[in-house]
């Protein structure tokens, strides 16, 4: 599942080349990917024009001229192709853009049997593939009023959604993460990797930030003293604005754009480098164990 920076990359990717196109007609090929009624579409997304694309959390947010947006999460294997009009999908450069997962599936002619929306814009196509179909986008009011109709805003909807301030948000602060560390008894990664506490970090960055920390991922939370907070808060900043600089990891199951993939691949320290020399130098090895179901990589000798 792609994780901060990599949905970051993919809202920047389509802000830029979405914004300020209208958007002409909308096909729906599987309705559970996006259950919304023909009416509130005629009405409030068809000729509407894209005021930008922005991110929260793992969640992409199109925000349209009408005061409504189109909310999408890709899940485990979404994807956003845009094609420019005379463009083809599977070529790259000027002609396509694609954000989220890569499949193999996905190698063929758009639309394909993994194409479930189809969103004709001013100066093309925009396809939402999802091989495993657990992906979806909804459409939503911007704000309360006479154009939402009594329905849940967008607000709402991210207010039910419980989500931490945004990592790299002023919001997020050390006393912040203080305050849910005091009572958790579980081992600090699985505290880091909990949506509700550094929303948008998942396995890999959470690794690379209590590597960065030096602290161990089976250290329980409520044991963190005030400067391993510290470091660890500046920790979770610092992997995440790299990883956003180096456009997200690119691995078998995410990748950012056809023909310029990301590269925090190359920058990780400890994810997926088991058996590998810390980059310490600390004459360590990073090991690689299962914490909370999920496979952790830290150096035994330097996290502690
Ligand atoms: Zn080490």
């Amino acid at each position: 599942m792609p994780e901060l920076p990599e949905v970051e990359t993919v809202a920047r990717g389509l802000d830029g080349r979405l914004k300020g196109q209208s958007i002409d007609s909308i096909d729906i090929r599987y309705a559970k990917s996006f259950d919304v009624s023909k009416a509130l579409i005629e009405k409030h997304v068809i000729g509407a024009k894209v005021k930008r694309v922005w991110r929260r959390q793992k969640l992409l947010i199109f925000e349209l001229s009408t005061d409504w947006a189109l909310v999408a999460h890709l899940k485990m294997t979404g994807q956003f192709v845009f094609v420019f009009k005379g463009g083809r999908g599977q070529e790259t450069g000027k002609q396509s853009y694609t954000g989220g997962h890569p499949q193999k599936a996905y190698e063929q002619d758009l639309p394909h049997k993994h194409t479930h929306v189809v969103f004709k814009l001013s100066s093309g196509t925009l396809y939402f593939n999802d091989l495993r179909k657990f992906g979806w986008i909804k459409l939503l009011p911007s704000q309360q009023g006479a154009v939402s109709g009594g329905r849940q805003t967008l607000d709402q909807f991210l207010a039910a959604q419980e989500f931490s301030p945004e990592p790299l948000s002023k919001d997020f602060s050390v006393s912040w993460l203080k305050e849910k560390f005091k009572r958790r008894s579980l081992p600090i990664k699985q505290v880091i990797m909990d949506q509700k506490v550094a929303g948008g970090v998942g396995n890999i960055y959470a690794d690379e930030a209590l590597f960065n920390a030096r602290l161990s991922p089976k250290k329980i939370a409520k044991t963190l003293t005030d400067s391993d907070v510290t470091k660890l808060y500046y920790s979770i900043r610092k992997v995440l604005r790299m990883g956003i600089k180096h456009g997200g990891t690119t691995s078998n199951n995410y990748r950012n754009a056809d023909g310029e993939a990301g590269q925090m691949q190359n920058y990780l320290k400890v994810y997926g480098r088991e058996g590998l020399p810390c980059k310490d130098d600390c004459r360590g090895v990073v090991e690689r164990i299962q914490l909370g179901g999920r496979s952790t990589h830290f150096c035994l000798s330097c996290q502690k």
